[in-house]
């Protein structure tokens, strides 16, 4: 093997024994003939292993375990490799590499924008006319709209339109940031703004000592004052993306004489926001010819060598991107079924669950409901829990192991079988991973279990309750913040308003809560589920929401108040009051 391949790969050798399942990846490395049988069985189950060999072996071993890796989805543990890929053939090159300089991966990976899909088409005219645009804001700021229906390929367009050397050192030297936004509240919007501020924060930290962080901000009007400051002055010349935007509300507190490009299925979003603005559509299905390409490159072949149903695919989906992945993954897994899966599109079956839309969702459902069911029983019964999850949320694993009730090595093979199969989305960016649906995923999954939705939401209250017996998790890490955030969501959605009642009345709750997370979600979750909590009793929701908003802004402040203090304060009929006398008094008594 050649030198700065061996290298790459001993640099990289704990990223990929920790995160790869070598199981998934010696299939296509002995269908390559580069591993034997023997040698497989010597290696189950073992990354380190396959490591150790791997570095005995010649270049041929090294682009095979690259394109493995490709294949299994692992898209970021390729790119440690790629730069270092000896010889690779020019198809190889062409599939796979995206194409960006190592600055482009610095920048966008620093900004958290996403990675290309890992089978991908270009859509060069679509790309262009949004460079184009992103060209008109080199010397002033202003929005450009990317505007289409869902699943029409939106967000990676955008985040392909940036992976170019000239436009971002052009016309974006000071960076390029992606935030996810969706359908969101305000005080989701406050927590998403305030963690792009503590990101921006920390990067100009690290760049220069001397600046300083600040606490969060506090309110809606406090974070866009606080953007404004670091757009304009630590990061002129930047572009923010965001990605799916359903709110012109939204869009306000974006408003800030920066540049941005959003993403978004409503084509006068932009309207109300100052300054000059452009737009680009983008088409619902793709081209024919690229969306053979992705189907071809699922199975492996030249697109001139699939067959004939493979058009018919195409057109039943109206070239649809999210469609074709499914199909792809589909075939990828079984090769002889074109004709099946053309008649299961075929079929329709599933368009009478489907709520009014100008889109024709039908193809999707018939796709999913066909990923579904090649999925074993037991994976089957997983991913239909994975229909409690809120749109644009993502998970780390953990929050699944308990769900499941399965071990973090266990959890992770099922997701890499949804994966695989495109049923579900991995973000690379973060460490542990996170995990996501498409929101029309997530839609199929709520119309198809619409009358299970009850329990399902009760099963993941359940297993929390019996995960966390002894009381909720504070580590602060991706799980801790999903039980904070959505506890009492599931709670809500499973019915089970006596277990509402007392997490939501019990002044523990509120301290961990605020401490962990601030008090913005604390407030919000007392006006999201007054009607709720009011049939138990309205004025002890009275007495949490108006000790909260009193309290609100020492809440913020670290280090972190004593609450049974603050709460002492209260007036002495508050519920607030009663639970933090009981506390000073055990207190007391503990000495
Ligand atoms: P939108 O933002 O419009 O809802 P996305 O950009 O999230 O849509 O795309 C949906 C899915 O379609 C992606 O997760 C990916 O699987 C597939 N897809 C979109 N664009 C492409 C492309 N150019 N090449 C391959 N697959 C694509």
């Amino acid at each position: 093997m050649e030198e700065g391949a061996r290298s790459c790969l001993l640099q990289s050798r704990s990223s990929l024994e920790q995160d790869i399942r070598a199981s998934y990846l010696m299939d296509h490395m002995i269908s390559d003939g580069v591993l034997t049988g023997d040698e497989e069985d010597r290696i189950r189950k073992q990354a380190v292993a396959l490591l150790e060999l791997l570095l005995r072996k010649d270049n041929q071993a090294y682009i095979s375990f690259y394109n493995a890796l490709v294949r299994e989805s692992y898209g970021d543990l390729a790119s440690l490799l790629h730069n270092s890929l000896p010889l690779v053939s020019p198809e190889a090159e062409k599939s796979f590499s995206d194409g960006g300089t190592r600055y482009v991966q610095a920048v966008l990976s620093e900004g958290g924008v996403p990675q290309r899909p890992v089978v991908f088409v270009s859509r060069p005219a679509l790309m262009n006319r949004v460079r184009e645009k992103l060209y008109r804001l080199q010397k002033e700021p202003g929005w450009v709209t990317v505007f289409g229906m869902a699943g029409s390929g939106k967000s990676v367009l955008a985040a392909e339109a940036v992976r170019d050397h000239a436009l971002i050192t052009e016309c974006f030297p000071g960076g390029v940031h992606w935030l996810s936004i969706g359908q969101l509240d305000r005080s989701d919007l406050l927590v998403r703004i305030q963690s792009l501020c503590f990101r921006l924060e920390q990067q100009s930290q690290e760049k220069d000592p001397s600046s300083s962080l600040h606490r969060p901000p506090g309110s809606l009007e406090e974070a866009k004052e606080r953007l404004r400051f670091l757009m304009l002055r630590r990061y002129p010349r930047s572009l923010l993306i965001l990605d799916d935007i359903w709110d012109s509300s939204v869009l306000k507190a974006f408003d800030i004489q920066c540049r941005v490009l959003l993403t978004t299925r409503d084509r006068s979003l932009a309207d109300c926001v100052s300054g000059p603005k452009s737009e680009v559509a983008v088409e619902s299905g793709l081209e024919e010819g690229q969306a053979l390409e992705i189907l071809a490159l699922y199975v492996n072949r030249k697109p001139q060598r699939l067959p004939e149903q493979a058009r018919s695919i195409v057109r039943e989906c109206k070239g649809s991107p999210l469609v074709v992945s499914l199909i792809g993954a589909l075939l990828r897994e079984f090769p002889d079924r074109w004709a099946y899966y053309l008649h299961t599109l075929q079929q329709k079956k599933f368009k009478r669950i489907r709520k009014s839309s100008s889109y024709d969702y039908d193809a999707l459902d018939q796709a999913m409901a066909a990923s579904i069911q090649v999925l074993s029983e037991e994976h089957r019964e997983l991913y239909i829990d994975l229909t409690v999850l809120e749109k644009d949320v993502k998970v780390p694993a953990k929050v699944l192991s308990v769900l499941w009730d399965l071990e973090p090595e266990e959890v992770e093979d099922v997701l890499q079988d949804f994966v695989n199969k495109s049923l579900l989305f991995r973000d690379c960016h973060h460490r542990p991973y996170l995990y996501y649906l498409h929101d029309l995923q997530l839609d199929f999954l709520a119309e198809m279990n619409r009358s299970g939705l009850e329990s399902l939401h009760t099963k993941v209250v359940r297993q929390y309750q019996q995960r966390y017996s002894k009381g909720p998790p504070t580590s602060g890490d991706e799980e801790c913040l999903y039980w904070f955030r959505f506890l009492t969501y599931h709670m809500a959605k499973a019915n089970l308003t006596q277990e509402l009642y007392s997490l939501m009345f019990s002044l523990d709750w509120v301290r961990t809560k605020a401490q962990i997370m601030g008090p913005a979600h604390l407030i919000n979750d007392y006006l999201e589920y007054s009607t709720i909590l009011d049939k138990e009793n309205s004025e002890v929701r009275g007495h949490f929401q108006e000790f909260l908003s009193l309290n609100g802004h020492q809440l913020e402040q670290r280090p972190f108040p004593d609450v049974v203090q603050l709460a002492l304060s209260q007036p002495d009929s508050s519920e607030v009051y009663r639970q933090a006398l009981l506390q000073a008094q055990e207190r007391a008594t503990r000495g």
